[in-house]
């Protein structure tokens, strides 16, 4: 079952146009246009996804070298 990439209605096939047509916006793609409107989502998420990563990833180091100063400091 083909999902609207805009507001994740049901889409059915319309013989007529040859296209996928939303049941709830009336988006109407065709089916290369649904596979590359899924794809471009997909890598927004998997973009996203590495930005969050590399957030975290920074406020560790961050962390470790906070830590890391404070122990020197300790240690004078
Ligand atoms: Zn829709």
């Amino acid at each position: 079952m083909a999902r609207c990439p805009e507001c994740a209605g049901k889409m059915t096939y319309n013989p007529g146009t040859k296209s996928m047509v939303c049941n709830s916006c009336g988006l109407s793609l065709k089916r290369h246009e649904l596979d590359s409107y899924w794809k471009k989502i997909k890598e927004e998420n998997i973009k996203d996804l590495d930005q969050s990563e590399q957030k975290k990833q920074r406020r560790k180091e961050w962390l470790e070298w906070y830590s890391k100063s404070k122990e020197e400091k300790e240690r004078y």
